[in-house]
């Protein structure tokens, strides 16, 4: 092993800087600075080389963590960028956005009393060097195939596959109802946890490489799926989940209620310059306002944040559960305290107050009871413990259920789980129909980047097998 390695011992956990608390509610603009060169090789150089890589286990692209750790902490940069990029097609957006307590750091084996190695910052500095210097480069198949696939669906899901079935040199469309090329990446996720440019700079790159975009398609109602079905030789199914989970309670109709995926696309759309009207009029936009945000998850910890930014005069979240049981990254919510939000927790929305317009939401104090089957502590309320808590502007963040598919695409065939989601193998991930594979939100439900990456991944590994087969086939009869 490289003596520059094992430094855990005399070498403390860093994070990239972090821009202080005032300076960050004043822009969108990502709130850690770059690694400076010395400290990411410091910090890469505390990894103890596990013989069994506990990170890399945990990591949902099995990212080969030590050894680019391993190249960082001596200096082969252009190497440990060969590496990261083999297994990950999207590695600075994981590096900034994958909740790494939970994967890859929170494995990691010298976590408890040393702290994990800095792995997320490492991964997303190698990989913006990469591109500052140059190395990242567009697909060149070595050969090119006559067979196409469509890619229903630009977000990362759709990404990884449609880069992985290009490299192998397939004729790759992908089709999206959005104007731009990323899904959640551009439009829900906002900028301080992903500036927009890095996300541009790889649709430009697939392009570049080959493959052909077509936004402002929806599939369903400009296509026909049974077109798509058609036209090409494989489908992968790659649409996300869309559908905001709702409340029905007393005031639920007033104004000034709004879904958090219209807020926070609002948002990201202003902040790419385009003209958003129910922003500028102030539906979709907290300037001036106070704000409570319903959710404790990561679409509710963006909100706040957002909220923070736009110029709120206060912003509560209101969940109810406590800060321990929150499904949120806990970094996330660390982020948004500093930043100013108030939490309000155990405690749960009973009413929309107002009479034309929202004016204060009535919630009720909870406890933590019994766990269920699934170990969590179930919320009760505590009777008579209900209070006010004013506002302008409320805001639900309560998650996402996958829309109607087998309807949108007037394909009865295409089998979905009790939950709507698509039934795809979890191995090969072809759905019920042949040819059609399905891949990340819509099939698992609400979940992470890096696993629409890895299932793309997957998917496109198993369509290669599958079109290699029909074309030996075609040959053959
Ligand atoms: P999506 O990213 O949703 O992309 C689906 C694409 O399909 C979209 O572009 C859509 O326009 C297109 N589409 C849908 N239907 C059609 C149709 N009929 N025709 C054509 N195109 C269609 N994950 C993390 O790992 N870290 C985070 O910090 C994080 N933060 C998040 C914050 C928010 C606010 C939200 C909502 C999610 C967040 N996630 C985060 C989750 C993550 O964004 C998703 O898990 C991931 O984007 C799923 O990828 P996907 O490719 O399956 O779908
Ligand atoms: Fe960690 Fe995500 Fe990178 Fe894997 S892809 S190493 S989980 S940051
Ligand atoms: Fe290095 Fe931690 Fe991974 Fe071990 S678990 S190889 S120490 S990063």
């Amino acid at each position: 092993m490289s003596k520059k390695m094992l430094k855990f011992v005399s070498i403390d956990k860093q994070m990239p800087v972090k821009r202080d608390a005032d300076s960050r509610r004043e822009d969108f603009n990502e709130i850690y600075e770059e690694f400076q060169t010395e400290k990411a090789r410091e910090q890469a150089s505390r990894c103890s080389q596990c013989g069994i890589p506990f990170c890399q286990v945990h990591c949902p692209v099995q990212n080969n963590i030590p050894d680019w750790l391993n190249l960082t902490a001596n200096g082969r940069l252009d190497e440990a960028y060969e590496l990261s990029q083999s297994t990950n097609n999207l590695p600075e957006i994981c590096g900034r956005i994958c909740p790494q307590d939970r994967l890859c750091e929170g494995s990691c084996v010298i976590e408890k009393g040393f702290n994990s190695v800095t792995i997320g910052a490492v991964e997303k500095y190698i990989t913006d060097t990469a591109w500052e210097k140059g190395w990242v480069k567009p697909n060149a198949p070595r050969i090119e195939l006559d067979q196409s696939v469509a890619v229903i669906g630009a977000g990362p899901g759709g990404i990884a596959a449609a880069d992985q079935l290009r490299k192998k040199g397939y004729q790759v469309h992908v089709y999206d109802r959005y104007d731009r090329v990323g899904g959640l990446l551009v439009y829900g996720i906002p900028g301080f946890k992903l500036e927009k440019d890095v996300v541009e700079r790889r649709a430009k790159l697939l392009a570049d490489g080959g493959v052909t975009f077509h936004l402002n398609v929806n599939i369903g109602e400009d296509i026909t799926f049974a077109d798509i079905r058609e036209k090409h030789d494989a489908v992968v199914i790659a649409t996300g989940v869309y559908k905001a989970r709702d409340i029905s309670m007393p005031g639920s109709g007033l104004k000034g209620i709004v879904p958090a995926l219209d807020y926070l696309t609002a948002s990201n759309r202003k902040g790419l310059g385009d003209t958003v009207p129910d922003f500028e009029n102030g539906i979709l936009n907290a300037d001036g306002k106070n704000v409570v945000v319903i959710g404790g998850g990561d679409t509710a910890m963006d909100c706040v944040r957002t909220a923070i930014r736009q110029g709120a005069k206060s912003v509560k979240c209101l969940y109810r559960r406590d800060r321990k049981n929150m499904p949120g990254s806990l970094r996330e919510t660390t982020n948004a305290e500093e930043e100013g939000v108030d939490f309000v927790w155990l405690s749960a929305p009973k009413a929309f107050l107002g009479d034309d317009t929202v004016t204060a939401v009535k919630a009720i104090e909870m406890h933590l009871g019994i766990a269920d089957s699934t170990g969590r502590q179930v919320p009760v309320e505590i009777d008579g413990s209900e209070f006010d808590i004013p506002c302008d502007l409320a805001i639900k963040a309560l998650g996402f259920d996958p829309e109607d598919i087998p309807a949108l695409f007037n394909e009865p065939g295409l089998e979905v789980s009790r939950w709507g989601t698509i039934d795809a193998d979890p191995i090969t991930k072809m759905t019920s129909l042949d040819g059609v594979f399905a891949i990340g939100d819509i099939v698992r439900g609400a979940s992470l980047v890096v696993w629409a990456i890895r299932d793309g991944r997957d998917a496109a590994a198993s369509m290669d097998l599958y079109l290699k087969n029909t074309a030996r086939e075609k040959l053959a009869s």
